[in-house]
């Protein structure tokens, strides 16, 4: 007779779904659907893993965040982040809804183009715009948000040679209570550097000043942060109205709102914790009212909602690929979806579900990735059930920006589906094969061939 292996004891806490000190069992609820229709078939029709967003959450939320702005001011518009999530459907979707196009570079520019959005209605941000660009922007009288000085000269020195009138706006940044400060974007407004950069303008006879704009951070949880950034730019249109006479078009708020999204570490899940849009619509909107900008001049309210627009929308499908033991006892899960499809796994615990239903019984589990590295980790440290080889998960609340900054490393990026307002799945990104890869790369002459 052979002698059985030794196989270190572990000891584990039961956990038979009784409350925790927050009143509630660990017990995780499966999904089996989205929108109505089972991830079960959408996983056997477009493989796993897989992105599905869901149309009518994008509408839902459009309509949410605009109803509490414009409830709350008489001229509003929103326009979409396009590095937030710049799959064309998705962009259509908003421009569907109304939202004109927000973009920080000219492939992004292209893409509005492109997606049939009027030059005029894209706001061009971020510091890296070329001649061509600018040229370009100036020519479809887009909105150029002016990052810094070296571009506010170029464009006077454009502005020289083209028949068009370029169509400008600042970037201003300022001290909004949130540290560290995000002063890299823009002209500082506490330092007198917006003001002066507004004075320039004013004092050129080719642009034309239409706003002014400021995006003060990202999953911002504070809406003082906010109250704060409204007062100094309405301060900035006051001035300039009572200096050069001239009232602005439009006070651009950025974006930054938090989602739903619970960053890692911290205590109370992003569900309890985000303010509603209510709440971000209440202290921007309150102060640009009762601020002394005349009624009439009141200029158009622009925001640029990017994650707590979308990320409700997204959700991550796949399969297990085994379960193992890590030397210390605790139980790992291998997943086929990695952080190279969800990059906002190194900022959020994210919220992962078994899909079939599953045992009260949970332990403490590492969900990893399927790739060769030891940073692969979707969730260092939830209670989970054991979902077996096989069984399939879904990763809630992933549509901002998993599909603009995912890698293709080691292995190919995944389909994307959207679910139309009735469940039907569309295609709207086609999994990359080998030849999608090779395609762009040059084999010179002499590499060839090889004899082994
Ligand atoms: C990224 C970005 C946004 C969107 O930010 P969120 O934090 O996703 O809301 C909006 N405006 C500008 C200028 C940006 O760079």
């Amino acid at each position: 007779m052979t002698k059985l292996a030794f196989e270190r004891p572990i000891i584990q806490r039961i956990n038979a779904g009784l409350p925790s000190k927050y009143g509630m069992s660990h017990r995780l609820e499966p999904l089996s659907h989205i929108d109505g229709t089972p991830i079960k078939d959408l996983i056997g029709e477009f493989g796993s893993p897989l992105f599905v967003l869901s149309e009518s959450t994008i509408r839902k939320t459009y309509k949410e965040a605009h109803r509490a702005f414009s409830s709350r001011y008489p001229n509003v518009q929103f326009a979409w982040s396009y590095k937030t999530n710049y799959l064309n459907a998705v962009c259509n979707v908003f421009h569907q809804e109304g939202a004109w196009a927000e973009v920080v570079s000219g492939f992004e520019y292209d893409k509005a183009i492109a997606n049939g959005v009027p030059g005029e209605l894209i706001l061009f941000n971020g510091p890296d715009k070329s001649t061509e660009d600018l040229q370009k922007a100036i020519r479809n009288n887009s909105l150029i948000h002016i990052d810094h000085f070296d571009e506010l000269y170029e464009i006077i020195h454009l502005s020289k040679e083209m028949t068009e009138r370029p169509k400008v706006a600042i970037r201003v940044n300022m001290d909004t209570g949130i540290y560290p400060k995000w002063d890299r974007f823009g002209f500082n407004y506490e330092n007198g550097e917006a003001w002066d950069a507004l004075n320039r303008i004013m004092a050129n006879k080719n642009l034309d000043l239409m706003g002014l704009h400021t995006h003060i951070g990202t999953y911002m949880m504070s809406v003082d942060a906010y109250r704060i950034a409204a007062g100094k730019l309405a301060d900035l249109a006051i001035k300039l109205e009572r200096k050069h006479g001239h009232v602005l078009k439009y006070i651009d708020m950025g974006g930054g709102f938090a989602s739903k999204n619970t960053l890692r570490g911290a205590y109370y899940p992003g569900t309890d914790t985000a303010p509603s849009f209510d709440d971000f619509a209440e202290a921007i909107t309150s102060v640009l009212m009762s601020s002394d900008i005349k009624p009439d001049h009141l200029p158009m309210l622009i925001l640029e909602t990017g994650r707590a627009m979308i990320d409700d929308a997204g959700y991550l499908v796949g399969t297990v690929i085994a379960n193992k033991r890590l030397a210390d006892g605790r139980r790992a899960t291998i997943l086929d979806a990695g952080v190279n499809l969800l990059f906002t796994a190194f900022w959020y615990e994210h919220d992962v579900r078994p899909v079939q239903p599953v045992s009260d019984q949970t332990e403490d589990t590492t969900l990893y990735g399927p790739l060769c590295m030891n940073i692969d980790v979707i969730r260092g440290n939830v209670m989970f059930p054991l979902l077996k080889k096989g069984d399939q998960y879904v990763i809630k609340r992933v549509g901002a920006y998993n599909n603009t900054q995912w890698m293709q490393f080691i292995t190919l990026r995944p389909n994307v589906v959207m679910l139309d307002s009735k469940g039907n799945p569309h295609l709207i990104r086609k999994r990359e094969v080998l030849e999608t890869i090779n395609s762009q790369e040059v084999m010179p002459e002499h590499l060839k061939q090889f004899k082994l």
